[in-house]
Order: C-alpha cells, then sequence, then structure tokens
C-alpha cells in the first residue's frame, strides 16, 4: 500500500529578495555572512535566518545583529518532526543553494539536527562525531575530517551493499546525503561550528550529577550561584 504524506509549512518564497532588501535596509557592507538555524520546538520545525558583516565585530556588537529582535523565520512547519525529508524539503522550498553559492555562511542547530543536516545517523552511532569519522570504542585515534564528499561516497557505498540500516557502521554511519551546501572536499566543521551551548549543557548536566550524589546541598548551591 502506498501512503502520500503532505507536508504543510511555511516559507519566504523569494529569499534572494528578502537578503536584498535586508542588506538594504540595514546597510550592511558587500561582504556579508549568513547565519542559517534550524531549530525544533515549540511544536514546529524552523529554518531561522541572521545576517552579519564578515568583519565587523563592532557593527554586529552595536546593532546585535546576530541576537534575536534581528533574526528571520524564514521557513516553519508546525507539527513537522525534526527528519532528513522534512528539513530536504524547506531546504528546497527555500532555494538555499542558490543563495549560499555568492556569499559565506553557517549552519547552526543542535546535534540531533547536526547529524541529520549532514546524513549521518544519530550521536548515539559508532561513529558518532559530526565533524570526523572516529570510532567511539578508539576515541583517543584522531578520526579524519568529514566532507560532504566523505559523507556522500560512504552513503553511496552503503546504499549499494543494500542499504542495509544494521550495517550502517561499516560506512561511517553515513545514510543520506548531505543537506548542507558547501565545497564537497573542505571539512564540514567549516559549515557548522561546535554548537557551544548544547556542548556545555551536557558537561555541566554531569558535573551537577556527581556533585548531587556526593552532597544534595552543595549542588544545589553551585547552581544558585551560576544564577547569580
Ligand atoms: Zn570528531
Amino acid at each position: 500500500m502506498l501512503i502520500q504524506l503532505i507536508l504543510v509549512f511555511v516559507y519566504c518564497s523569494d529569499f534572494s529578495g528578502l537578503l536584498s532588501y535586508i542588506l538594504e535596509i540595514r546597510e550592511l557592507p558587500e561582504d556579508f555572512h549568513l547565519k542559517i538555524g534550524i531549530e525544533s520546538g515549540g511544536g514546529s520545525l524552523k529554518v531561522c535566518l541572521n545576517v552579519l558583516p564578515e568583519n565587523d565585530p563592532e557593527y554586529v556588537k552595536k546593532y546585535k545583529s546576530a541576537g534575536i529582535n534581528k533574526l528571520f523565520i524564514i521557513g516553519l512547519g508546525p507539527k513537522l518532526s525534526e527528519s532528513y525529508a522534512n528539513i530536504k524539503s524547506l531546504f528546497e522550498a527555500l532555494d538555499l543553494q542558490s543563495i549560499c553559492g555568492i556569499c559565506s555562511y553557517t549552519f547552526a542547530a543542535d546535534f540531533k539536527l547536526i547529524m541529520i543536516l549532514l546524513g549521518l545517523q544519530s550521536n548515539s552511532s559508532t561513529h558518532t562525531c559530526p565533524w570526523c569519522d572516529v570510532n567511539v570504542k578508539e576515541m583517543e585515534i584522531k578520526g579524519s575530517f568529514r566532507t560532504i564528499k566523505s559523507i556522500t561516497e560512504n552513503t553511496n557505498l552503503w546504499q549499494q551493499s543494500g542499504g542495509n540500516i544494521t550495517k550502517a557502521k561499516d560506512f561511517k554511519n553515513c545514510i543520506n546525503i548531505p543537506l548542507i551546501i558547501g565545497d564537497v572536499e573542505t571539512p564540514v566543521l567549516r559549515y557548522i561550528p561546535p554548537p557551544e551551548l548544547h556542548l556545555l549543557l551536557g558537561v555541566v548536566q554531569k558535573l551537577f550529577d556527581c556533585l548531587e550524589l556526593e552532597n544534595i546541598n552543595v549542588a544545589t548551591e553551585w547552581i544558585k550561584k551560576k544564577r547569580d
């Protein structure tokens, strides 16, 4: 039985027009940078945009260009789950490809979405790192940088081998063609910087859990101090 799914989302139908308008209104220099955020929360999947001058930290500070008040939601799907197919559809509708060919850009997302964007299995898989192909059992050995090319090649090899999901670990857990746009031989780290907040959340939670086991009062005090 064939089931047809209909995706419902809204998106900016003239991304390049919106960008030209933002550049004009904000008097941004020609060398600008796009920060494209993919986020899931509040019951929807969103693609967000911040436009920043490439080499002018003073401007960014003064106008808070990276802040939430200068952020545009350029695509939004209510009740849309975080899946490869859904993000692919949103990206295609927005035609990110054409814009990303003419300026510098980075993608921002949490770990789950980063793995999806790169066409990889989840962080609980054998090759857990989005940026390199290190094996989780050999973390002391440095992995090779992942690139769009390496992920695409591994995905193709996995599919040619039959596309058995349990065998994906033999292909660095690459199961889809990356959704990010960029030079195929450049490390994907260049396009998706590590998400500082999400990295710290895990570390701080671990520290808190250990401290709580030892002494709940000290742990609670520590959290209170951090809030001050
Ligand atoms: Zn790594």
